[in-house]
């Protein structure tokens, strides 16, 4: 009981923590999605920021080129008007007015315009083919001027009034600007910061792990893009198709503009402070069941030899040490126990008094330690002799014993004494004795009745045990039973 208490005690321990850290599994991976979330929410907010301060530029440069009176001033002037709203955003790059054919007509890096034509650029052609006004993203390209680095363009449609394609103003941006932003974010060692066009293209990606670059790669087919695409804003895990880690990819559309954010936290990163402390906490709860269940067996074993110990001293205490029957203590126990168990069932109580004959003679010719021998043969004689679960054989004293023999009329203890006194008699003669030990046996039964004491019972096969010594010896005889007197009973 002690141990099935502690295993079930253990079992609840293990049920707890474990739903504590799955519940805690669960907290982690909201925490992760939060602070990704506010990644992507900064980031988002940034680069909406220089998306709005290029589109500034892009719309004053547009206003003032619709002015009629802007080719009629002088270049240097024309050059502040067109160009005084290119504000100094960070990573800038170019501010051109193309013309429909891409040929570059003003260009905020000089006076006189370059001798280039960016009719190729795909952002150009969306212009041509398509009559909105909305601003495009286009890129990443390497820029033919200037740094030489990747770039993404902002571009807008030059408005004309037939609603004729006139040509483009576009401002260049580096995407040095997004490394630089990106890199200021802490978001765990092995997770990643990734700005991609609405086509797919990565235009930025932080850490660019191993010198591995992917920018510029298109990752419009892969399942991954494509569910971020459908979903807009949102978070979820899956397996990376770059490095086939798991990872947990939480995005969001830039504004309105065709950029997507998305931050991409490694498994390791999201789950590093929860393994930590569910290594501890199971190391913990580990060690402490295991100590529970020591305890409950030490607990467990002492008590064991606790009761084991308290048995062998019931024993001791109610086993007589000669002969190992029962001893005069358990005797007195048990014939007031069958009296009481007589008196409930209506059956009689039968009870034997044995005495060895003429043993004092067998003691001074055998010595005392013969007759101890002889008495422990006489004894298991006498256990032996009864059978029935509730009888029992007790040594009463000296060469005296005595057997209760509940449920047994006066009939049936005769045949008892009688069986009794000649398996002893068939004992084989002790020594050089040619004659063998035997048995005087007074018997006495009775009917227990409120009012009766087995002290008469007992007198009753006392008196008959001296009818048997008086009549000759080696025989049974049966006493009578006496009412206790008044003055007994009180
Ligand atoms: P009777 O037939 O009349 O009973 O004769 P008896 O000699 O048996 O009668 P008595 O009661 O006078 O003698 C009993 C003897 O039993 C006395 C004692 O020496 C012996 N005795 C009693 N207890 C022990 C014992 O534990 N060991 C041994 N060896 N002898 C014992
Ligand atoms: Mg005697
Ligand atoms: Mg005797």
């Amino acid at each position: 009981m002690l141990m099935l208490g502690s295993a079930l005690a253990v079992g609840a321990i293990l049920a707890i923590v474990t739903w504590l850290l799955f519940r805690e599994l669960g907290t982690a991976n909201e925490a992760a999605v939060r602070s990704a979330n506010n990644v992507v929410q900064l980031i988002d907010a940034d680069v909406q920021r220089n998306a709005e301060l290029y589109d500034t530029s892009l719309q004053g440069l547009i206003a003032a080129w619709r002015r009629p009176d802007v080719m009629t001033i002088s270049p240097e002037l024309r050059q502040l008007v067109l160009f005084d709203r290119a504000t100094a955003a960070p990573y800038k790059g170019d501010l051109v007015l193309l013309d429909e054919t891409g040929r570059i007509v003003a260009d905020s890096t000089s006076l006189t315009p370059r001798l280039d034509n960016f009719s190729d650029r795909p952002g150009f052609q969306k212009h041509r083919e398509s009559s909105s006004l909305a601003l495009v993203v286009d890129g990443p390209f390497l820029s033919r001027w200037g740094f030489k680095d990747l770039c993404i363009s902002f571009s807008r449609r030059l408005p004309s009034d037939t609603g004729q394609f006139v040509g483009i103003a576009s401002a260049s941006m580096r995407l040095s600007y997004f490394n630089q932003l990106f890199r200021t974010l802490d978001i765990g060692p092995t997770s990643t910061v990734n700005l991609l066009s609405a086509d797919g293209v990565l235009l930025a990606r932080q850490p660019d792990e191993n010198n591995r670059t992917f920018v510029g790669q298109n990752f419009s087919m892969r399942p991954n893009f494509k569910r971020i695409l459908d979903e807009v804003n949102g978070s979820f895990a899956a397996v990376s198709e770059l490095d086939g880690a798991k990872r947990l990819y939480t995005f969001s559309r830039v504004g309105d503009l065709p950029l997507i954010v998305v931050v991409a936290q490694s498994q390791d990163d999201v789950y590093a402070v929860w393994k930590r402390n569910a290594l501890l906490v199971a190391g913990a709860t580990g060690l402490l069941c295991i100590g529970i269940l020591s305890l409950s067996w030490l607990l467990g074993r002492q008590l064991r030899l606790r009761q084991n110990a308290e048995r062998e001293l019931a024993g001791l205490a109610s086993t007589d040490g000669l002969t190992g029957l029962a001893n005069r203590r358990k005797l007195d126990q048990a014939l007031a126990q069958e009296w009481a168990r007589g008196m409930r069932s209506g059956r009689p109580l039968a009870l034997l008094m044995i005495d060895v004959d003429h043993f004092k003679a067998f003691n001074d010719r055998h010595g005392h330690h013969g007759g101890d021998v002889a008495l422990r043969s006489v004894a298991q004689t006498l256990a032996a002799s009864i059978r029935r679960p509730g009888d029992l054989a007790a040594r009463y004293g000296g060469e005296e014993f005595m057997v209760v023999l509940p449920e047994t009329d006066k009939a049936g203890a005769c045949v008892i004494a009688e069986k009794l006194r000649l398996a002893i008699e068939a004992l084989p003669p002790f020594a050089n004795d040619t004659a063998p030990i035997t048995v005087s046996i007074g018997v006495a039964t009775h009917l227990p009745v409120t009012h009766d004491l087995p002290g008469a019972l007992f007198q009753a096969a006392d008196r008959a045990l001296y009818r048997a010594k008086r009549n000759g010896r080696n025989r049974v005889e049966v006493g009578a039973y006496d009412p206790p007197s008044a003055e007994l009973q009180t």
